[in-house]
């Protein structure tokens, strides 16, 4: 007698009248298609699905979500999900710039973003500098004859400091530049890029849009569908694209975006005021507080919303700083952002730690810096944990 084969069969799926709730999770590499004429005509208007890196229906689920929240045009084809954040920011350059062409970036953009700038781009014949975009004479005596592009985060990690976002909107637009915003600490419920006039959102979909430390992935949004697809083709071609599951964890957390954004930001504001009460700290760093900076800013710009994100100041140094962390332990010490619980992190010893000592004091980065990504846990156990260690930190 034959051993069976049809195990090794795939028998399809059972039908139901009634369908799932949830988001099916599709791990399938690949699509069969009934007859060559139909994969022809798929290859030729891009329709459906034949390949994962190509595209597959968890991410096309997700970014009809962040589409929503980014006001991204359907018509336009519809925003890119990426495997990482890098790889949104990697997507769009690749995608667009030639070499020859000249980036400005902010002069505080996260780490490998700047590493991006500085290393990445110059080594593919792209020119490239920096410029503080709380400065727009600054940023517009930074621009040269063949910048093609402007690459933004709408508030600095980790000083906090809020861009010039009207005025850089406006110079990029009327220098016929390409504006990308990277809105991963803003989040769409503060700024929406596109709505005010800049060409190319970016989110690391990692932090607080997906909110849960479990999933790696980034986005790209822009109403341009020229744009859409030469992005798009670097995304595939050079194969960021991003795992199905990823998609799927992503969709699940972003069902409840609106809800930590609000908990967060309501928590931080707390928090922010709470820290400058304590003893020990010499400085809190929270856009809508009245002493920062660009307070009068982030209220006409984010609209008072002064997000989940806050950085603070310890009396003391390394030393110090050491001792917060151990004194906190529920806390996570954790270079990271956007969790769903607080966490801490200290620039001075991880993002910020290739700078000089005076490259970080220029910026206002002692060693008793710290960054706060503010969770959605209760106010007041978080901040008398927080209290209880800055006391012990400073104060032994
Ligand atoms: C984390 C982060 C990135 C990079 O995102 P990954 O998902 O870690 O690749 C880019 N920009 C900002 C502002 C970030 O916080």
């Amino acid at each position: 007698m034959t051993r069976p084969t049809s195990i090794v069969r795939r028998t399809g799926w059972p039908t139901s009248v009634s369908r799932p709730v949830v988001t099916p999770l599709q791990p399938s590499v690949v699509y069969s298609s009934p007859d060559p004429d139909a994969l022809d005509a798929q290859y030729a208007d891009a329709s459906g699905y034949t390949y994962a890196r190509e595209g597959h229906p968890n991410a096309q689920v997700l970014a009809e979500k962040i589409d929503m929240l980014e006001a991204v045009d359907p018509a336009s084809g519809g925003g890119i999900i990426t495997g990482s954040g890098m790889s949104a920011i990697g997507a769009v350059f690749l995608g667009v710039l030639q070499a020859g062409d000249h980036v400005l970036g902010g002069d505080q953009l996260y780490g490998r973003s700047l590493r991006l700038m500085t290393q990445d781009l110059p080594r593919l014949g792209i020119e490239t500098s920096l410029a503080d975009p709380t400065d727009l004479a600054a940023m517009e005596a930074a621009l040269r004859p063949n910048t093609r592009m402007i690459l933004v985060e709408v508030v600095s990690n980790p000083t906090i400091r809020v861009a010039d976002m009207d005025g850089i909107v406006k110079l990029a637009r009327d220098r016929g530049i390409l504006l990308m915003v990277d809105n991963t600490f803003t989040t769409p419920a503060a700024y929406q890029p596109l709505v005010a006039g800049a060409d190319i959102t970016i989110h690391s979909v990692t932090k607080l849009l997906a909110g849960h430390s479990d999933a790696t992935l980034g986005y790209v949004g822009t109403n341009d569908p020229d744009l859409r697809r030469q992005i798009n083709d670097a995304n595939v071609t050079w194969g960021m694209t991003p795992s199905p599951f990823d998609c799927w964890l992503a969709e699940r957390g972003l069902h409840s975006f609106h809800l930590r954004h609000r908990a967060t930001q309501d928590n931080a504001t707390r928090l922010a005021d709470a820290l400058a009460e304590m003893p020990g700290v010499t400085k809190v760093l929270y856009p809508t507080r009245a002493d920062h900076p660009d307070h009068n800013r982030a209220v006409a710009l984010l609209g008072g919303q002064g997000g989940h994100m806050l950085s603070f100041v310890l009396d003391g140094g390394r030393e110090a700083a050491n001792a917060l962390t151990r004194a906190a332990p529920n806390i996570a010490f954790a270079p990271t952002l956007g969790d769903i619980g607080t966490t801490l992190s200290h620039p001075p010893s991880s993002s910020h730690r290739g700078l000089t000592p005076e490259g970080r004091a220029a910026l206002g980065i002692s060693e008793g810096f710290f960054r706060v990504s503010v969770g959605v846990e209760d106010a007041d156990l978080l901040i008398s944990e927080l209290s209880a260690a800055v006391a012990a930190a400073t104060q032994g």
